[in-house]
């Protein structure tokens, strides 16, 4: 394993524009901090408005070329790139756990999974497709093809440095666009070193640019309201979604939103109660509770409601804090101070609201964010956890008797990204699939995530979908021509 200055030492800290690292205009520089410790691991450029602009002039710039190269040339580059990666493995494990706290094993999990919709889309790109077919009146034949969006803006979210980002950059430049990245402020590294790569990969220049900001809004609105930019595309809160949605309003723009989620984990009288609480801590536990997929409310039946709970508060309370990047953790920090203090605002309100703390419940020892995991349990329904995006590692148990009440608690949300049903019964595991509203359901399983299926949400979870057949679609435009029919003369 490379050492965490060797791997620092690698990442460019400017702003990638045109095909060149510049410094950026904004005010100082953004400190990037590790959250197991709160120091400070890089100094990084920032960007102003000036530098937003700039980036869309150069994505603009290089989009007619791009959209014209051959889909086999787009395809090698991400090939490339691909195999770059795969052999980088372990400096981006690395990064990834420094700048987001994981442990160094989900952070490998990461690269492999994230790295998979770099080859994903490389074999996507060759099979953008179109179709020919006749008028229903005879008259003429149609002609339909697919083109590219246009020069497209990504923002992305802080906790999976690598995935969100090649989940958007992957299937733009299959696709054939430009694109002006804006990575979160708080884990921007890794993207820099996945730009550096695709550079080296080949890539030519002003078709990715990045830009590195401690002023989104004021650097953001100023790209999505020029006449330039065709598309958006967002990972991240549903609050800042809808923001931007309503900007992106004013200038009819494409727009893809993968946002907050308040996923059910269902836990049914029948179930394999040892593969539901393996099931759980994935769910719950994957990227220290972080993830917009993670298990929010645990709706369990009250005949195994106690045992679930128990079995659950010894596997999370077993687990060991500390830094990413060294062995023995197998449990990591919360992202920042604010984020660990809104799991004690959490875990004081549910217990004032008639819930009960198993395990956890209070801050972890040393410099960085800790919080313990923590299983609260008969947690009464309608408590303010359960209406809330945790976001941390705070399981709330709740109790139900029929599956229709089940199945209303669970569709109780403003939400609707994934949900997750573990029962033996196949006939109920179908009835979940249908009734539970939510864009992906883990059927006996806590992980859903995979580069070949459409990853997204219903509800207020977003629109559009990441991944799969359908991942390319959001960066394609459809063309439709009519060709009259005609006969020879002769
Ligand atoms: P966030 O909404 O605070 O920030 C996301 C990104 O938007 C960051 O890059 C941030 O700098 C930027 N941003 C914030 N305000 C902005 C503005 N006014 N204009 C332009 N950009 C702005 O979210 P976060 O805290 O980084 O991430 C956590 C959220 O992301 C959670 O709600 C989680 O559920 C969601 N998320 C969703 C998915 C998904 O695929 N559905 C995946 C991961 C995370």
């Amino acid at each position: 394993m490379p050492t965490e200055f060797e791997v620092l030492a690698k990442v460019p800290t400017g702003l990638f524009i045109g095909g060149s690292w510049v410094d950026g205009h904004g005010e100082g520089r953004i400190a990037v901090e590790d959250p197991a410790t709160g120091k400070t691991l890089l100094e990084i450029a920032n960007a102003n408005a000036e530098d937003g602009l700039a980036a869309l002039a150069a994505a603009d710039a290089a989009q007619a070329k791009w959209g014209k190269t051959s889909p086999r040339e787009r395809a090698e580059i991400l090939r490339r790139t691909f195999e770059l990666v795969r052999e980088r493995s372990e400096e981006f494990a690395m990064l990834i756990s420094l700048e987001m706290g994981k442990p160094i094993a989900e952070a490998r999990g990461e690269v492999t999974y994230g790295n998979e919709f770099v080859r994903w889309f490389s074999e996507e790109a060759v099979r953008i497709g179109g179709r020919y077919g006749s008028l229903p009146e005879g008259h003429g034949r149609m002609l339909i093809t697919k083109r590219p969006v246009g020069p497209a803006f990504a923002i992305t979210p802080w906790n999976f440095p690598l995935a969100m980002a090649t989940r958007k950059i992957g299937p733009a430049i299959a696709a054939g666009c430009t694109m002006v990245v804006k990575p979160a402020e708080l884990t921007p590294l890794t993207t820099l070193l996945f730009v550096k790569t695709l550079e080296e990969a080949g890539l030519p220049a002003g078709v990715i640019n990045v830009i590195t900001t401690s002023t989104s809004a004021a650097t953001s609105g100023p790209i999505i309201s020029d006449a330039r930019l065709r598309k958006i595309t967002f990972t991240g809160s549903t609050q800042v979604g809808r923001q931007l949605l309503k900007q992106s309003a004013d200038r009819i723009l494409r727009t893809s939103m993968e946002l907050g989620g308040n996923a059910p984990f269902l836990v049914f009288e029948d179930a394999n109660l040892d593969a539901a609480v393996d099931g759980a801590m994935l769910a719950k536990l994957r990227n220290i509770g972080q993830a917009c997929t993670a298990a929010n409310r645990f709706i369990v039946h009250e005949k195994v409601a106690d045992e679930f709970a128990t079995k659950l508060a010894a596997r999370m309370g077993a687990l060991n804090l500390g830094r990413g990047i060294e062995a023995a953790t197998t449990m990591g920090p919360v992202i920042n101070e604010k984020a660990r203090a809104n799991m004690q605002r959490l875990v004081d309100t549910t217990v004032k609201e008639g819930g009960e703390i198993v395990t956890g419940g209070e801050y972890g020892a040393g410099d960085g964010y800790f919080f313990k995991p923590t299983v609260l349990a008969n947690v009464r329904p309608g408590s303010t956890i359960l209406g809330e995006e945790i976001f941390g590692p705070i399981a709330p148990i709740v109790r139900f008797k029929t599956e229709s009440e089940a199945v209303a608690l669970a569709n109780d949300t403003e939400y609707g990204l994934v949900s997750y049903a573990f029962t033996e019964d196949f006939k109920r595991g179908m009835r979940l699939t249908e009734s539970l509203e939510t864009g992906m359901t883990g059927l006996n399983t806590g992980l859903v995530s995979n580069a070949a299926a459409p990853f997204g949400g219903v509800k207020e979870s977003g629109m559009g979908r990441e991944g799969g057949t359908e991942g390319i679609e959001e960066y394609l435009e459809t063309k439709y021509v009519m060709i009259p029919a005609t006969e020879a003369a002769d």
